[in-house]
């Protein structure tokens, strides 16, 4: 099957999350099952500029594409590439609207500047490359308008009319709310949604409806979306697609995060290897100005600093056990986002020099070396589709703490590979953490075992991919 990936992350061009390793990697698997895989991408000002310094290696293509919105022709170009390590094609479409900004998320048009991505990189696809795919697979609310223009507009055109579309969510919460004249600048007509307010445009709520298929990154998490209380206003129209809508656990790229050759680490090690770990702690305190002590149990976090993280309950857990109230502890962040988060982390950090370290930046060499050295790996978290953070925390020896939802309560075992909570309370995290410090401090014995197993999972993409095949057969077929 061909089958084109249209998302706007991928590791490792542009990454602020989850998304981007998992468009950076099912791809690799699917292509080892025989199918013909293109990645599509907006080329971001980070992606630009690494070309001018030739940190990447992409090139323009010599094309002009002349995309058709808001009823005018605007120019845009593109450069191709490979995804590092493959023959993979990726495609990264350039526009002002994409490029000259500092981040990739977080402007008022970012609506208009995903439609605009969405748009051409079909275009690109489909009319510049005459390469028109059997499957377009969308992710999250960005390339939704991919999908809606599909099911609309593109239904009259004979060039795309046959392509299926398969929607996968990745975080429900983020809907890319338009106003309707978003339609217009994608000359597209269709009817409002229900859970469409006068005049509004839902982006996830169109992926949702419009898309042959649709999935999410675990099956806890599309039980949870499905409800009212996990929904995020959108659980009806989810119901509404009944059966089209599954959750396939999220793989890792075992290649990339492997600890028998990660690059980042002080020390490499295995499963049947572990003592080197040990230099991987020291080098940590060494770095971040912790006390020297390997005995010490040290407790990690590296995430975006968002309400969906559990940070709320993190503040009275780190006080706690800052002040002692478990014996010592260490207690690394690594993370950036919400200020008052940043700010929390900040003030323990200056009040326990020595205990605690904080590092508000996004650090791709740095997050080995803490799974890969920290004892625990906390995630606390209110909802989470898949998260990654978790998988690979067990990969590298780093045993998770993390509450029972969405795809933590897929992965993670109570006592087995982690130790795991159920209520969304302060008192129930706690005692998580106490009961592994307590294994940690008492049990060395059963603390390895538990390390162990987590080391063990196997967490790549092989049965995943073969379910995400699945899905795609049962479109085309
Ligand atoms: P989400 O996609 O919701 O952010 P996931 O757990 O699915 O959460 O994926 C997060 C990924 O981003 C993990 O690979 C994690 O290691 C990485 N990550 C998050 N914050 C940082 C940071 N500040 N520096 C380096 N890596 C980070």
């Amino acid at each position: 099957m061909k089958i084109l990936f249209i998302s706007a992350e991928v590791y490792p061009f542009a990454k602020r999350g989850g998304l981007a390793d998992v468009v950076g990697s099912l791809p690799k698997e699917l292509v080892k099952m025989g199918h013909d895989v293109r990645v599509v991408i907006p080329a971001y000002n980070d992606i630009e500029r690494n070309y001018a310094t030739g940190d990447l290696d992409i090139e323009p293509m010599p094309i002009h594409l002349s995309v058709q919105v808001d009823g005018i022709y605007t120019e845009a170009g593109a450069f191709s590439g490979k995804l590092p390590g493959t023959e993979i094609p990726i495609y990264f479409i350039a526009h002002q609207l994409l490029l000259g900004r500092p981040e990739i998320y977080g402007y008022p048009d970012d609506v208009y500047r995903f439609a605009f991505f969405s748009k051409a990189g079909l275009q690109l696809m489909v009319e510049t490359l005459d390469w028109t795919p059997d499957i377009v697979h969308a992710h999250d609310w960005h390339t939704a308008p991919a999908v809606t223009w599909l099911a609309t507009a593109g239904q009259s055109d004979q060039r795309y009319a046959d392509i299926k579309t398969l929607f996968t969510i990745h975080n429900l919460a983020h809907h890319g709310k338009a106003k309707w004249h978003i339609f217009n600048y994608l000359q597209l007509h269709t009817h409002s949604l229900e859970e469409e307010a006068y005049d509004e445009v839902n982006f996830m709520g169109r992926g949702i409806y419009h898309a042959h298929k649709v999935n999410t990154v675990s099956p806890t998490y599309a039980g949870e979306i499905v409800t009212r209380a996990g929904g995020t206003g959108l659980s009806g129209l989810l119901q509404h697609r009944g059966s089209d809508v599954s959750g396939i656990l999220n793989g890792l790229d075992t290649e990339v995060w492997n600890p028998a050759k990660d690059k980042n680490l002080k020390a490499r090690f295995s499963v049947g290897k572990i003592a080197p770990r040990k230099k991987n702690k020291a080098e940590l305190q060494k770095q971040l100005g912790l006390e020297l002590n390997p005995d010490v149990p040290m407790m990690a976090m590296i995430s975006r600093l968002d309400h969906q993280k559990g940070l709320d309950l993190m503040g009275e857990v780190v006080y706690r056990l800052m002040e002692g109230e478990s014996g010592p502890v260490q207690m690394v962040l690594l993370g950036s986002g919400q200020p008052e988060y940043e700010e929390m982390f900040r003030q323990f950090a200056d009040r326990y020099p020595g205990k605690m370290a904080a590092v508000f930046a996004y650090r791709a060499d740095l997050a080995p070396l803490i799974y890969g050295g920290s004892d625990m790996f906390l995630m606390p978290s209110l909802f989470e589709p898949c998260g990654l953070g978790q998988l690979i925390s067990m990969r590298y020896g780093s045993v998770p703490i993390v509450r029972a939802t969405g795809g933590l309560a897929d992965t993670v075992e109570d006592g087995e590979t982690g130790f795991v909570f159920d209520t969304y309370t302060t008192n129930s995290f706690w005692h998580a953490v106490q009961r592994a410090i307590y294994v940690y401090n008492t049990d060395q014995p059963l603390w390895k075992k538990i390390q162990k197993s987590g080391m063990k999972q196997d967490f790549s993409w092989g049965q995943s991919a073969l379910r995400y095949e699945q899905l795609y057969k049962s479109m085309v077929d």
